[in-house]
């Protein structure tokens, strides 16, 4: 069966690129449902975590596994929506899979996207593409959804609102969410827990326990905003050397 989350657990994680070493010994372990963040500064190794999580990389140490009883049904989405121009956005959506044509439909509802089945990509706006890229990797009604920098390309209203929509989304189907971003906003106001990943590991797992939907004034949350910046720009200069 698919759709019910699932945790995961990272126990003694280490991978090295041929001659690059980027995570040692890296112990975490995500909760079924829990949407946890990852920030770090560039190269520290976030992606490469995203891909170890999806099963698309194997750790050169250490084990990566599902804490429940089967393996978990992965989808990742990137900051490009890696739409097929050549197809229209129902089939883009629908991609990969045989039918599901009710539920492509369906979720392009939700994204607010009803209508537009029959568009080409290129006729739909950058954050209208996200959307298509959202219906995609929940066709699928992944365990696990991985989420590399999905906003990042978007100017700040679209990715506020794009925020938005996944959170509305998430309350309706909870997922285990992973989501590695350079906004710290944005990890503030979507995740149950932020994770600061340096080149030493770990060194700060923040539960935010703040009701939702949360305001970008809550005071709490600017008060965590500062710790993580300043945490970001030390293990950014660490990292450069
Ligand atoms: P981040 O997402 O934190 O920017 P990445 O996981 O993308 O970090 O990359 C971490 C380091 O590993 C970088 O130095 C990068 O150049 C290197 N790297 C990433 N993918 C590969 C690969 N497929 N082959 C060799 N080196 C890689």
């Amino acid at each position: 069966m698919t759709g019910t989350p699932v945790g995961l657990e990272l126990a003694g994680v280490g991978h090295r690129y041929r001659d690059t070493t980027i995570l040692h010994g890296l112990d975490l372990t995500i909760a079924p449902g829990e949407f946890v963040t990852v920030l770090g500064p560039s190269g520290v190794g976030k992606s490469t975590l995203l891909r170890l999580l999806a099963g698309l990389e194997r750790p050169t140490t250490g084990r990566v596994r599902a804490t429940g009883d089967r393996d978990p049904l992965c989808r990742m989405m990137f900051q490009e929506d890696r739409l097929l121009p050549w197809r229209t956005v129902l089939q883009n959506v629908q991609l990969g899979v045989r039918g599901r044509r009710d539920r492509a439909t369906e979720l392009l509802e939700a994204v607010g996207l009803a209508g537009r089945e029959r568009d080409w990509p290129l006729e739909l706006s950058g954050g209208q593409r996200q959307r298509v890229a959202l219906a995609r990797a929940l066709l699928h009604r992944p365990d696990v959804l991985l989420l590399d920098e999905p906003f990042g390309a978007l100017d700040a209203v679209t990715r506020v609102t794009m925020q938005q929509l996944l959170e509305r989304l998430l309350a309706e189907q909870p997922r285990t969410v992973v989501l590695v971003t350079h906004d710290v906003e944005e990890a503030l106001i979507l995740s149950d827990r932020v994770l600061l990943l340096t080149s030493e590991g770990i060194t700060r797992d923040l539960r935010i326990d703040r009701p939702r939907p949360r305001s970008h004034g809550d005071p709490e949350l600017a008060a965590h905003k500062a710790e993580l910046l300043d945490g970001l720009l030390a293990a950014d200069r660490a990292l450069r050397g």
